[in-house]
């Protein structure tokens, strides 16, 4: 590539784009100490965390979480949170909680220049996809995802290729690089009316070879798929739910459709994240079982007393590289900041906005 000045032309020069930091400037690195002021300052959060979180562990938390709370105003950024967050994210640093894209979309809506995304790597992109003016951090440039790793853009490519005419729907859980190629995206939530939306006989749902599974159960439509899976929720088997229920044959199952499909048809509900914490607070069981990331049972748990949550844990280890510490130097060094060419951007972004404005 050749960049011609007036008066002299570089070979191969580009100029180097400011990073985040020089874009928003330095600022002090805090002290943290575990302080009066934290103690009564970090205290009304203790209070919906003390269930889940032993008081001994406080003052190590703390800290952190009060200069996180400081910083983000500072920095005039909002903090994401995924349901799959650590309870002292979840309700101790986190301005937005959710789902993936109930957090991408919410955060269109805040002034916040900035947004840290504690979730995975296609979060953050989905959330700059949706904001491409808004600076988008992630505390961990490898928090990855099975499922977004089990495919890319030219793949997509290639079964269309093979596949004419059949639509490719895509769930969030891709790179911006394969919603680019999918005429549309979906969630857990509303992966079936997507799925019908087209009004013909056989659709790609790629890439959870489950969810599509659980989806083809509920539909004439036949649904293709694509060999993808979620490593946390595929570890879950039916032997294991009904080994349970014969301990306790009272408890309420509830499973994300993320799991095989014999696993969904052993649970009592089965919906997405979002869905399945509406259903615990709604329901409100006196014993449940919530067949998904760990984390998510300690967050609904805090705010459910009286529901006694049996915990399948299966952690997300994607998930669970997001940490207050890290958290805390992404506001500090303004890192890892998640770029998305403009042109893949403007493309995933025609997939995900057709999914928001379906009519439901
Ligand atoms: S829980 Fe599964 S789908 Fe979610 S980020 Fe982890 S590997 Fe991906």
């Amino acid at each position: 590539m050749t960049i011609a000045s007036s008066s002299v032309a570089f070979e191969g020069a580009m100029p180097m784009a400011p990073t985040a930091l020089e874009r928003f400037g330095k600022v002090e690195r805090p002290d943290l100490a575990y302080t009066r002021e934290v103690a009564e300052a970090t205290a009304p959060i203790f209070e919906k965390v003390k269930h889940i979180i032993p008081a001994i562990e406080w003052p190590a938390l703390a800290p952190t979480i009060h200069a996180i709370n400081i910083l983000k105003r500072q920095r005039n950024a909002v903090i994401l949170a995924h349901n799959y967050m650590t309870p002292d994210i979840f309700h101790g640093v986190a301005d937005i909680v959710g789902d993936s894209l109930q957090l991408a979309i919410e955060a269109t809506r805040t002034d916040a220049e900035v947004i840290v995304q504690c979730g995975v790597h296609f979060m953050a992109e989905t959330s700059k996809i949706l904001s491409p003016d808004k600076t988008v951090l992630i505390p961990d440039m490898k928090a990855g995802c099975s499922l977004a790793e089990s495919i890319t853009g030219a793949d997509v490519r290639a079964l269309r290729e093979r596949n004419p005419g059949v639509p490719i729907i895509t769930y969030v859980n891709t790179s911006a690089d394969v919603k680019a190629e999918c005429d549309i995206c979906c969630t857990s939530s509303n992966a079936l009316q997507v799925v019908e939306s087209f009004g013909v006989n056989r659709v790609f749902l790629i890439p959870d070879k489950y969810l599509a599974a659980n989806v083809g159960n509920k539909t004439d439509v036949e649904v293709l798929i694509w060999d993808g899976a979620c490593e946390v929720h595929e570890r879950f088997t039916a032997k294991e739910l009904q080994d349970y229920r014969k301990i306790d044959p009272g408890i309420k199952i509830i499973a994300h459709p993320e799991c095989p499909p014999e696993v969904v048809a052993e649970a009592d509900f089965a919906g997405s994240t979002a869905h399945m914490i509406d259903w615990v607070k709604t329901k409100r069981p006196e014993k449940v079982m919530m067949i998904t990331e760990c984390s998510m049972a300690d967050n609904v748990a805090s705010e459910t007393p009286g529901v006694d949550f049996i915990r399948p844990c299966n952690l997300c280890p994607h998930m669970k590289r997001i940490t207050l510490g890290k958290i805390l130097d992404s506001l500090v060094d303004m890192t890892d900041e998640v770029v998305v060419d403009p042109i893949i951007a403007e493309k995933a972004k025609v997939a995900v906005e057709r999914m928001i404005n379906l009519k439901s």
